[in-house]
């Protein structure tokens, strides 16, 4: 017999399923209050955009826009023009395009967040997927050294709220341009110098994008890179005080920090500080959260000049080293399970269900499994699936009771097996006892 081949999801594409949603949806509540009690706002941008957009935005000779980004070239309109497509690889393009669109900086400063997937195609791994999830926060228009040192301690809020422990925080500073220009000369020239200890990925980015060959994850690399002239001996004095008031700030709030001076991120927006947040509990992919100063994008992709920092977070590597660190979340279950005997009854059970829950209680009602028209089961198997939901409460919707307009709860848990009869006429009276509010 031939059966129809089952269709499969994209591979490094995951599906969130109970009881690992529940974990997602507490970790977006706690991001929520965090980025409320920091007065930052959300913004929800699509998913897709133009591709110029990144290709302009993060830099032509960058992984994303090199090898990692879905684009594509949309269906031609009638006049034969067709627009070439992205799904986003990252949140900040989209956020500052939306910044600028909308001019949301005409009234000063805007600190904004943002979560949902981002797209890249790369090799699936343990904590690298093709579809994955970021908590992005970006303030905008603020040029001074206070506004990275509270998106840093924003963050370090955000793992104190997660219970998260184990994580270190690298520094550098990229500063301006000119410094830059300075020494991507020397970098160049030392690379050159030792051109035979150059990998591919080396030599490509040499004379387009010398500053990424730091970042390389090649361990024949390493020792090569680490002896590099370090941009951070070519700061200017503003530069050097910017990055000093983001330390001072940090120190003064009892932060810890290490200055990684090959920490240069993998977009090439950014300019002075450039931030990691690692941990040592998920091999490889350790880094959870990156950010820094972005001054010159905005312009980049069009829109009037204006400073901005921000960071990403990573949510499937968040979440996974909450599984290392043993924090274990609640699961949410239903404060009552309607045990139905007779289907005649459900009219009137349904009924009582509605009240129940729009005075806030969490009611699973038993449904007939199959096709219906069998019956709703036996009450033995009933309460076994009340027993399985984790409710607290069954209520017992019995022919006896119905004839005297009234149900039984029954307690599952505290106290399993004492019962009260109750009103069905007057349900505010006893759905404070489902909720487990005196
Ligand atoms: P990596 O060096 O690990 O590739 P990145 O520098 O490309 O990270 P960013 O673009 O700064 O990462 O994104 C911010 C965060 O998003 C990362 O620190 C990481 O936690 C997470 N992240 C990035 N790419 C992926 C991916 N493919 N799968 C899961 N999480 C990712
Ligand atoms: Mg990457």
């Amino acid at each position: 017999m031939s059966k129809t081949p089952q269709i499969n999801a994209i591979k490094g594409m995951n599906d969130i399923l109970p009881p690992e949603s529940a974990r997602w949806e507490w970790l977006e509540d706690v991001v929520r209050r965090v980025m409320a009690a920091h007065a930052y706002r959300n913004v929800r941008t699509p998913i897709m955009e133009l591709t110029q957009l990144y290709t302009r935005g993060l830099g032509e000779v960058t992984d994303i826009v090199e090898k990692e980004m879905y684009a594509f070239e949309d269906r031609a309109d009638q006049h034969g023009k067709a627009d070439h497509l992205a799904l986003r690889p990252e949140g900040t393009a989209g956020l500052v395009r939306a910044v600028a669109e909308h001019n949301l900086l005409y009234d000063g400063g805007k600190r904004l967040f943002y979560m949902g997937p981002m797209f890249r195609r790369e090799r699936p791994q343990r904590g690298r997927y093709r579809q994955f999830h970021q908590v992005g926060a970006e303030a905008l228009g603020f040029g001074g050294p206070e506004v990275d040192a509270e998106l840093i301690l924003l963050a370090v809020a955000l793992w104190r709220e997660l219970g998260i422990n184990n994580w270190r925080l690298e520094l550098n500073s990229l500063g301006q341009p000119d410094e830059r220009r300075e020494h991507r000369a020397a970098l160049i020239a030392y690379f050159e110098a030792h051109a035979g200890q150059l990998d591919e990925d080396a030599k490509r980015r040499l004379h387009s994008n010398p500053l990424r060959i730091l970042d390389t994850k090649n361990p024949a690399m390493q020792a090569l890179a680490e002896g590099a002239p370090k941009l951070i001996d070519h700061l200017g004095d503003k530069s050097r005080a910017h990055f000093a008031a983001v330390q001072a700030i940090l120190a003064a709030n009892g932060v810890e920090w290490r200055i990684n001076p090959r920490l240069v991120r993998g977009l090439d927006y950014y300019n002075l500080t450039v931030f990691e947040f690692i941990t040592d509990s998920l091999g490889a992919q350790g880094t959870i959260c990156g950010g820094g100063r972005y001054d010159y994008l905005i312009e980049q992709i069009g829109g009037k000049p204006a400073p901005a920092v921000g960071w990403a977070l990573g949510v499937e590597r968040v979440l996974e080293l909450l599984k290392e660190e043993g924090v274990h979340t609640l699961d949410p279950v239903p404060d009552a399970y309607a045990v139905i005997p007779d289907a005649a009854a459900l009219p009137q059970v349904m009924r009582c269900l509605h009240q129940l829950r729009s005075l806030g209680v969490a009611v699973q009602m038993h449904a007939a499994s199959g096709q219906g028209g069998e019956g709703m089961g036996s009450m033995k198997s009933q309460f076994k699936r009340a027993d399985a939901s984790g409710a607290r409460f069954a209520l017992i919707f019995g022919a006896d009771e119905l004839a005297e307009g009234q149900v039984t709860v029954k307690a599952l848990r505290d106290g399993a097996g004492a019962q009260t009869r109750q009103s069905l006429a007057e349900p505010a009276l006893w759905a404070d006892i489902l909720k487990g509010t005196p």
